[in-house]
């Protein structure tokens, strides 16, 4: 998608921020643990490489993605750290990996059989993290044999360096740690079972880590905390305390492009959800749901100039109106997600008000909206 450079609309990233929280998780992690920085997702939608090269700066481990491209664009960005791909990646891709130093995660056995034929065939040897599914139901090993068949398998084995074992909470953002320590308890079980001795076992998301979870880690796999975000699930207000000061990293801004005042009885937006009842002024903004501001944003209260103004009618494809309070001059900012945590325009509050969360508020904003960085 091409990045809309030729109008005012754009997500703003303060780097100062996103190098202060990863500083400031430093300094949190215990004496033996490193940090990975969590850029999968174009960095949640704040700029992979941009965020890739902040973080070198402050001196992070590694970096983890979800997808093999997303490991290709930092390498081809010149970023030399190690790179966990956290997804299962189609074992024809596994010799693409190992030429640029990438590591795989291993979700079974059957891959690992697979992608050894794949890497003898071109006599690489893979770097790989097992993962261990503990109860987040979603990829990793989960029974016994199947674990210690590939650990056999392992043994000796010229075609993978086994760099790490990890699994991931369903739950570490909750005050009710029963299934936290249930999925500790059973990661503890599988690596009872290892006869290897990988470099990294590491369980920690972001939740993990400042919420404080008593658990072995030799690394914290920091995503939601480099973009300042409370990875607490609760509402915004209720939240749980993070050990750290996280500092919201992204803002999203655009302009007034048109100003009328439509008198009463007229509608606004598709299907006229929205009609006056008074003679009224309403704002063009010149952004919709095809830049990722969903269709339910309909009532919410953004900010124009010093006013915060709700959006009526529905938010268009690529344009969406705001009843002003008095007339404004074309070109007023609009500011339709803060990065104050206290505006009520906060991207948490965003995401409570979509029934949503704030990791996906932020990734939906797509690149047709250029990002723009400062500090
Ligand atoms: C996304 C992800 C993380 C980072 O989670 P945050 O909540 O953003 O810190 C860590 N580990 C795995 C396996 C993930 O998929």
């Amino acid at each position: 998608m091409i990045p809309g450079i030729h109008r005012p609309a754009a997500v703003y990233v303060d780097l100062a921020a996103i190098r202060q929280n990863i500083k400031e998780e430093i300094k949190h992690l215990r004496p033996d643990q490193k940090l990975f920085a969590v850029v999968k997702a174009n960095a949640y939608g704040h700029g992979a490489v941009r965020v890739a090269q902040e973080a070198v700066k402050v001196g992070v481990s590694g970096f983890c993605v979800a997808i093999l491209d997303e490991a290709l664009e930092l390498r081809r960005a010149g970023i030399i750290q190690p790179i966990l791909v956290l997804g299962v990646t189609p074992v024809k891709y596994a010799s693409l990996a190992a030429v640029n130093d990438i590591s795989l995660t291993v979700p079974n056995l059957k891959w690992l059989q697979d992608s050894e034929a794949e890497l003898s065939q071109n006599h690489l040897q893979l770097k790989i993290h097992l993962a261990v599914d503990s109860g987040m139901g979603r990829i990793g090993f989960s029974e016994d044999d199947e674990f210690i068949a590939a650990n056999d398998f392992l043994l000796n084995n010229s075609n993978f360096n086994v760099e790490g074992m990890f699994t991931h909470f369903a739950s570490a953002d909750s005050n009710d740690d029963s299934y936290f320590l249930n999925q500790v308890d059973r990661f503890a079980h599988f690596k009872k079972l290892l006869k290897l001795k990988p470099r990294w076992i590491h369980v920690d998301n972001t939740a993990a880590s400042v919420f404080n979870k008593k658990v072995h880690s030799d690394l914290v796999r920091f995503g939601i905390g480099i973009y300042g975000l409370n990875p607490s699930s609760n509402p915004a207000g209720s939240e749980l305390k993070t050990a750290i000061k996280l500092k919201p990293a992204m803002s999203f801004v655009s302009e007034l492009v048109q100003v009328h005042t439509i008198h009463k009885g007229q509608g606004v937006g598709y299907g006229s959800t929205y009609i006056a009842d008074q003679d009224e002024i309403i704002g063009t903004i010149p952004v919709g749901y095809a830049d990722g501001f969903i269709r339910k944003f309909q009532g919410f209260k953004i900010k124009v100039g010093s006013e915060y103004c709700p959006i009526v009618g529905r938010v268009c494809m690529d344009q969406l109106m705001v009843k002003l309070p008095c007339k404004m001059a074309v070109g007023t900012k609009v500011i339709l997600i803060s990065n104050d945590p206290d505006a009520p325009n906060s991207i948490k509050k965003a995401a409570d008000y979509v029934d949503s969360i704030h990791y996906e508020v932020a990734c939906l904003l797509d690149d047709r909206l250029p990002r723009k960085y400062y500090n």
